[in-house]
């Protein structure tokens, strides 16, 4: 294990993925179909800039496996998006899905550009453009994408006008996380954070912390890591350090988050704010008794996995500990509740809004939030009790679990 590329996260997801099939009691064929989204599309979108000239930018959607139903997942927005990244950011959405028990495969899209570098319009360009050039491939019983990473509720309303006018009716289902007034659903905003907090609610009892004896902390203050700050913050738990890109903020006896939360820049940038600050790595680090790595990929690894002192790591990110960490710090006894079930939160109230769509019948937020909190716990419950039963680390329990439905749907459907 300790041989990969711990940057390669495609490759990292499909030793896990070959090992829980393994466990599962299947064989290669199943491996050979579920190790690889069964479909990419890679568009190149021509965009009419501000200033005259025509930019063409590259895109992708990924749709990993359709057997349980639709494919499901978000559409980033990033510099470095890549072929390698959506594809295993796919197959984390089917486990996600499968975890949650939604009735939805995997998908997930992105386009290699910098949001925070393009006008308003020229971002609308962009949406729409995207949309026509894989509107042949997803809709609202195909492939539904959602908002992620740089991208928010306004793209996914270009989006679904775009997509309406093509198919001349309107279509609210074919995407999630739209504003509230096109058909999005209450509490999507703050769904992944509120999954992330029951999670933490869930670890905690298991390890037997008080919540408002816990010291937590929280690297990324964006969507995920800003409200799950403001979250725990109310819950009456210290929340002793957050961070964004330029550094970390630390406070033993526990810092302000709503302050914070108000001094936030238009980008959600706080601590360039401060003088005192210490650094991401060294936030890691930190005495504690919940961390939540809520930024990017690849924070913990093999380098400082020994210098984690924290009882709980809840994983709010995609990816952000290596294969070889997981276990290092399993072998310390801390306990790791992996990215596929901490921050499924966000795709579950998608699935609910994506119902209503369908129902035309909307809910409250408190119907919102009792439901993801059920689903949530049940899928923590069969997680943690499979790592028991099973004698597994927790991200080959959720793996294990998170594939089980598609697989056995696969064999009933004789595709392998
Ligand atoms: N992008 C989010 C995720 O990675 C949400 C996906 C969705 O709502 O479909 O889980």
């Amino acid at each position: 294990m300790s041989s990969i590329d711990s940057s390669n996260v495609l490759k990292q997801t499909q030793i896990v993925i070959e090992e829980a099939l393994g466990k599962l009691g299947y064989g290669e064929d199943m491996i050979e179909l579920l190790k690889e989204p069964m479909r990419l599309l890679t568009v190149r979108i021509p965009v009419r800039m501000d200033d005259g000239k025509t930019r063409v930018f590259l895109g992708y959607r990924a749709q990993h496996n359709d057997a349980v139903g639709p494919t499901k997942g978000g559409v980033r927005f990033h510099p470095d998006v890549n072929e390698q990244e959506v594809k295993a950011l796919s197959i984390w959405m089917s486990l996600k899905c499968g975890i949650a028990d939604l009735p939805y495969g995997g998908g997930k899209g992105g386009i290699v550009c910098d949001p925070r570098k393009m006008s308003f319009r020229e971002l609308e360009r962009l949406s729409r453009g995207y949309v026509r050039a894989i509107s042949q491939i997803v809709g609202p019983t195909k492939d539904i994408p959602a908002p992620d990473v740089m991208t928010n509720s306004q793209i996914m309303a270009w989006m679904m006008d775009e997509y309406s006018r093509i198919r001349e009716f309107d279509s609210p289902g074919f995407i999630t996380g739209k504003p509230i007034v096109l058909g999005g659903s209450q509490g999507r905003e703050t769904a992944t954070a509120r999954g992330v907090a029951i999670m933490i609610h869930e670890a905690m009892k298991k390890k037997g912390i008080p919540l408002h004896e816990a010291r937590v902390v929280i690297q990324g203050f964006g969507n995920a890591g800003s409200y799950l700050a403001k979250f725990m913050y109310e819950a009456g738990a210290k929340v002793i350090a957050i961070s964004d890109v330029h550094g970390a903020l630390y406070n033993e006896s526990g810092l302000n988050i709503e302050d914070l939360l108000e001094r936030r820049d238009s980008f959600g940038m706080v601590t360039n704010l401060f003088r005192e600050t210490i650094t991401n790595e060294e936030l890691l680090k930190l005495d504690c008794d919940v961390l939540v790595p809520a930024a990017i990929e690849n924070q913990i690894t093999a380098l400082n996995a020994n210098d984690i002192r924290a009882r709980i790591i809840v994983e709010a990110a995609n990816g952000p500990t290596t294969l070889e960490a997981t276990r290092m710090v399993t072998d310390r006894g801390i306990l790791l509740v992996p990215d596929v079930l901490a921050s499924g939160g966000g795709v579950i109230v998608s699935y609910f809004e994506w119902v209503q769509n369908n129902q035309g019948y909307y809910w409250s937020e408190a119907e919102v939030d009792a439901k993801l909190r059920e689903m949530m716990v049940r899928g923590f419950n069969q997680v943690y009790e499979l790592h028991q039963a099973r004698n597994v680390d927790m991200r080959l329990a959720a793996y294990m679990v998170g594939v089980r439905k598609m697989a056995e749907a696969v064999r009933l459907r004789g595709w392998v």
